[in-house]
């Protein structure tokens, strides 16, 4: 039978439905997810030892006849035990296996075997070998799979060893034709890469490690390339697209900023600066603005916003408009306050839209609460110049009559969905597309943006606004959690608010009882249920206290939002997963639980949400560790100048897996290869952009072009 990539395992001769159930398990259904079913590690087995020169310890291949095989029980009864004898021309040397009777069928007395394992060495100064991996040799020179060479480990199942997934992956590879290659030749070359036949071949039977590493850079860099493509052609659609330039009145803005009740910081002017260039092009903007809780990322896209809101378009009566979408009710409600408060003497049309509230405010203290269908009609007809409101913005009934910026605040994968979106409604009958700001809070690593979100342009606010008081902080250890709780009751009596964030779940946890997510929403509702009783029953039973998780519907987190707002709840309790992004001038402890499992970069987060009002801030991580490296570590904060800052000394001081793990993103496995291997990602976007230039389309590429729409499928970039 013909095999190919896309071949079902189950029409491979072999592999039965017990086995199809085991690979099922590992998600390998084809011959292509089999081959692509990587090796974790490497065992070097490649040395071949005479039996005379064993050495304790050593990890070794031996072959030779096996004399003898016997089997019996332990002393205890608890194993059964095989025993063999082998030996090659230089002497003999005993081999035991545990559990394995049916050896005895397989090593027969009188056979060439070859067999890998380490030397281990009995009480008595016996060397032996301990489960040694065995295969029987025809002739003497015979290509080995499982023994006398690198041998490859694989993530297993019950029931199927890396010994058999190496089994099925070498009879695959000798029946399997050439497979296509994808990656241009030069680019190979020049990247001196393997083609994938070597490649696929080398990463499960590689001479040595070298050319088992520099499979896995192809592949890699495979994966990278097609990510920088991907992002390479979007830029490229995107610039071909059309959008309203903006005439920027430079001394109308200087004087907006003149009558803010404070200085803009050097970052907000640079960053808006930025923005306003993007508006002025007939190109769509793309951009991202991030920046630390607190940093003043609204106003800058309230600036913005206004300057398009205020210039005209002398073809269409109609003037341009800005759809501004948060991811809260709360949020929009502030969003919509802050514009109130900043550029309420305008005259302008400001709409609130969201599932429970519409309202319009015309400048000059006149507001008016509108039916939604009313404010739908006064958008549809341009009358709204600027429309603020969470998802109830992209819904189908909401039609823009001159759409022309669209800024998306704190959405998850920085709204490039909502953009879609917002992008097709406007599409259907104009040439031209909205300007497109996205915001956020989350620091991410250079390389990590440059792979994930490489369409993006990026402008970032690195400072805090001056008359921000700085936030003690403060690590306590367990005989201190009693002053902590007495500190935190003072500061409540005198009328203030605290924040409790519960521990999350670890990622070591995580990974060795492999919980699914719903596993870990559920763990995490058990710790912050726990510590709402501890509080609300032993420690503060006097204070009102509530408490906010993952499973509460966006209603019952608002209401809850809402009531500490008003000051109706003392101690909020919360799992780090909640979004708790809302201004509570009010409160002024943030009181972290076991914050030796969180990253650095996110404890900031959860800091920079106090110390937003007058009175002074505190900051409290509670940890059981007592080791100074994990205070040291905590201690960064202290000194830290910003979130992105410390999330690039916690990928360093971390390393990725726990530096992706704690977010619980569900990130690709690319993001982790980008941060390992920053040249990697650089050289693939050089690639990416270069073979663009040379063939926008990929006509000399079919193969790639068709690989490339199947891995935006594969990793959801669609
Ligand atoms: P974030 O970047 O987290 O969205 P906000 O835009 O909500 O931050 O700003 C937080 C607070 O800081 C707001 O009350 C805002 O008015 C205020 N603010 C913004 N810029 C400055 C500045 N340069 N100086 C002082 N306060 C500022
Ligand atoms: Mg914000």
């Amino acid at each position: 039978m013909k095999i190919n990539l896309a071949t079902p395992l189950a029409e491979i001769n072999g592999i039965g439905p017990r086995f199809l159930n085991k690979f099922k398990k590992l998600n390998i259904e084809t011959v292509k997810d089999l081959l692509w079913h990587f090796p974790v590690r490497y065992e070097d087995f490649s040395q071949i030892y005479k039996i005379a020169e064993l050495i304790p310890r050593q990890e070794v291949t031996i072959q030779g006849i096996i004399k003898e095989i016997g089997g019996r029980r332990s002393w205890s009864r608890r194993f059964y035990i095989i025993e063999a004898i082998i030996s090659d021309d230089s002497g003999s040397v005993r081999a035991i296996w545990f559990n394995q009777p049916y050896l005895k069928k397989i090593l027969r007395p009188g056979q060439l075997a070859s067999f890998s394992g380490k030397v281990s060495i009995a009480e008595d100064g016996e060397i032996y070998l301990s489960n040694p991996t065995y295969e029987l040799l025809k002739s003497k020179n015979k290509e080995t799979t499982h023994t006398g060479r690198i041998v490859p480990i694989y993530p297993e199942t019950k029931g199927l060893t890396s010994k058999g997934i190496r089994y099925f992956i070498k009879s695959i590879l000798k029946e399997l034709p050439e497979i296509p290659e994808i990656i241009p030749l030069e680019i190979l070359k020049k990247e001196n890469l393997p083609s994938i036949n070597k490649a696929i071949f080398a990463i499960h039977f590689p001479k040595d490690i070298e050319e088992a590493l520099n499979a896995k850079r192809r592949f890699t860099f495979e994966d990278l390339f097609l990510l920088q493509l991907h992002n390479v052609i979007e830029r490229l659609k995107l610039n071909q697209q059309k959008a309203v330039a903006i005439k920027i009145d430079v001394e109308e803005v200087k004087k907006l900023i003149k009558k803010l009740p404070f200085e803009l910081t050097f970052s907000q002017k640079k960053s808006l600066w930025e923005i306003l260039k993007d508006l002025e092009k007939n190109q769509p903007m793309n951009r991202l603005l991030q920046g630390d809780v607190g940093s003043g990322k609204t106003i800058i896209a309230a600036i913005a916003a206004t300057q398009v809101a205020r210039s005209f378009s002398s073809k269409n009566q109609n003037n341009y408009q800005v759809a501004f979408m948060a991811p809260t009710e709360i949020l929009a409600r502030q969003h919509y306050q802050t514009f109130k408060k900043f550029f309420g003497n305008e005259e302008q049309s400001i709409a609130l839209l969201t599932s429970s509230e519409t309202k319009v405010f015309y400048g000059h203290n006149l507001e008016t609460k509108l039916k939604k269908k009313t404010l739908q009609k006064e958008i549809s007809e341009g009358k709204i110049k600027i429309v603020i409101g969470t998802h109830a913005l992209i819904q189908k009934e909401i039609k823009f009559s001159n759409l022309v910026f669209v800024i998306i605040d704190e959405q998850h994968r920085f709204g490039v969905e909502q953009r879609a979106k917002l992008i097709k409604q406007e599409k259907e009958n104009k040439k031209n597309i909205p300007h497109f700001l996205s915001m956020s809070a989350t620091p991410i690593p250079r390389t990590l943006s440059l792979t994930l979100y490489g369409d993006l342009d990026l402008s970032l606010i690195t400072e805090l606004p001056k008359n921000r008081k700085p936030i003690i902080t403060k690590v306590i250890a367990p005989e201190n959690r009693q002053k902590a709780y007495a500190f935190i009751r003072q500061q409540i009596e005198k009328g203030r608010q605290a924040f409790v964030i519960c521990p999350r779940i670890e990622t070591k946890e995580i990974d060795d009882q492999k919980l699914t997510k719903k596993q870990i929403q559920k763990l995490e509702i058990k710790n912050v249920t726990e510590e709402y009783e501890k509080l609300s029953k032993e420690i503060f039973p006097d204070l009102k206290i509530a408490m906010l998780h993952g499973k509460m519907s966006p209603k019952e987190k608002e209401k809850i939002m809402n009531d500490f707002i008003q000051r109706k709840i003392d101690i909020l309790v919360s799992t780090s997963v909640v979004e708790v992004g809302v201004d509570v001038p009010n409160a002024t402890i943030m009181m972290i639980e076991n914050a030796d499992r969180f990253g650095l970069a996110q404890l900031y987060q959860f800091r920079g949400r106090v110390g937003r009002g007058e009175h002074q801030s505190f900051c409290f991580l509670f940890t059981e560790s007592s080791s100074t490296k994990t205070h040291q570590r905590l201690k960064s904060i202290i000194e830290a100048k910003n979130g992105l800052e410390l999330a690039e000394k916690d990928l360093k001081i971390r390393g990725p897996g726990e530096f992706l793990g704690q977010a619980q993103t569900g990130m690709p496995d690319l993001a982790m290869k980008a941060l390992q291997n920053p040249n990697l990602v650089k050289a693939a976007r050089q690639s990416a952009y270069e073979l663009i230039q040379k063939d926008p389309f990929l006509k000399n590429y079919p193969l790639l072009k068709e690989r490339l729409s199947q891995f935006k499928k594969d990793v959801h970039l669609e």
